[in-house]
């Protein structure tokens, strides 16, 4: 599937710029376009993958170059002022090839809180293409602030966009791990679980016996809104084939492995995934819709592996709507499997988020009357329940 790549912030900008990173080095030709906008001159000389000429700095005559701090209503109303310009950096990318556009930025702090919803908005306005967000929540340990600005922009993001898929860095962060290589590690991870994802709608080699995941089907999955999470997992072939088995097993120069095996390694990554550490920690109990995709060497990927692994998915989440298909890449030495988790609606984090931004309103009246004052209508008075 092929997308655009807008990052607002700081967080937006390492996050697309990561993905320019992996896109050319898996050749996955995932990213057709990509630019970054930001507040901060700083966080745009740290980039190293996106060329100056797609990233624009916003709001020079209200903050010279310097960001907006934690203020997303600031950076709402200079983002709001500077939209045009971005329609002038995206008249020069290739958007017309893309099947949608993706906004990825954080949403506890300024730039990205702020500036995401009203780049979404503006961009529901002049494609038609479906415009997804990327959102990071805050780890717990950032303060009301940000706990704040990511409840309320959440909300935004939520409206705006049409689905937004979340990653929260409190569930991500190893303790003791510095910020800079946390993050990092963080970006990696993330980025690896949308390659495969958007990936999967861009390959085909035409091989009988699998189903091909195609981009219609992403779209699909994402239909209808609300929040999504990424599960993924991998599975090392030659470990698991006791070191050289496969050789043992070629024919005509392909490895081949019986369909059992294959088929009891796809279920048993589809759980894995599915079950284990999540982009964003939810109950998958009560998910709207799910794709499974299973990647990696077309022999070792089987339809009856991915059957069996929807229907167990489906039980699981209780979804009737779970698609499912392959993303053969030859000669990898694993199979890896993504599951996107889509419209979840029990997800204990954003409900922490909520109640914290409820307590940090109450104790604080400016907030509170800031609130009140919201820019354009982008942002909402109180926490409303999303679901
Ligand atoms: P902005 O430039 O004003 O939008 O602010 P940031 O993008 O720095 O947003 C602050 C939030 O982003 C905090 O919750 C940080 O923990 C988080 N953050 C900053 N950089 C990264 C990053 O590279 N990866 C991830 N996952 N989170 C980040």
């Amino acid at each position: 599937m092929r997308l655009a790549l807008l990052g607002i912030g700081q967080a937006g900008g390492k996050i697309v710029d990561e993905f320019l990173r992996y896109d050319a080095r898996a050749g996955s030709n995932v990213v057709q376009a990509a630019c970054v906008i930001n507040t901060a001159q700083v966080d745009l000389d740290g980039l190293e993958y996106v060329p100056v000429e797609d990233q624009l700095l916003v709001g020079e005559s209200r903050v010279s170059g310097h960001g907006v701090g934690a203020d997303n209503e600031l950076a709402s109303t200079i983002f709001a002022e500077n939209v045009d310009e971005l329609g002038d950096t995206l008249d020069r990318a290739p958007v017309h090839k893309v099947d949608a556009f993706l906004v990825v930025a954080a949403l506890g702090g300024g730039t990205g809180s702020g500036g995401g919803p009203v780049v979404i908005r503006h961009l529901q306005q002049l494609f038609t293409e479906p415009v997804y967000g990327l959102g990071v929540l805050p780890s717990e340990d950032e303060g009301g602030l940000y706990t704040l600005n990511a409840a309320r922009s959440l909300q935004t993001f939520v409206r705006e966009a049409d689905n937004l898929l979340l990653f929260d860095n409190d569930a991500w962060r190893e303790p003791g791990e510095s910020a800079g290589g946390a993050y990092s590690t963080m970006n990696e991870a993330l980025v690896r679980r949308l390659g495969v994802l958007f990936g999967a709608g861009e390959h085909s080699n035409g091989d009988v016996g699998t189903r091909v995941v195609d981009s219609s089907e992403i779209i699909n999955t994402l239909a209808g809104g609300g929040i999504s999470s990424i599960g993924y997992a991998t599975a090392q072939l030659e470990s698991e084939t006791n070191g050289g088995l496969l050789s043992r097993f070629e024919v005509d120069d392909e490895p081949v492995e019986d369909s059992a095996t294959s088929t009891s390694r796809i279920t048993g990554l589809v759980r894995k995934e599915t079950l284990g550490r999540l982009t964003l920690p939810c109950d998958v109990g009560g998910v709207g819709r799910a794709l499974l995709v299973v990647a990696g060497p077309p022999e070792f990927l089987n339809r009856k592996g991915v059957e069996r692994a929807q229907s167990w998915l489906g039980e699981e989440t209780g979804s009737m709507e779970v698609r499912g298909g392959d993303y053969p890449i030859p000669d990898v030495d694993k199979v890896a499997g993504v599951v996107l988790l889509s419209g979840v609606t029990s997800v204990p984090r954003i409900d922490e988020l909520k109640d914290r931004a409820t307590e940090a309103r109450k104790s604080n009246d400016r907030v509170a009357s800031d609130d009140a004052d919201s820019v354009d209508g982008i942002f909402d008075e109180g926490i409303d329940p999303l679901f």
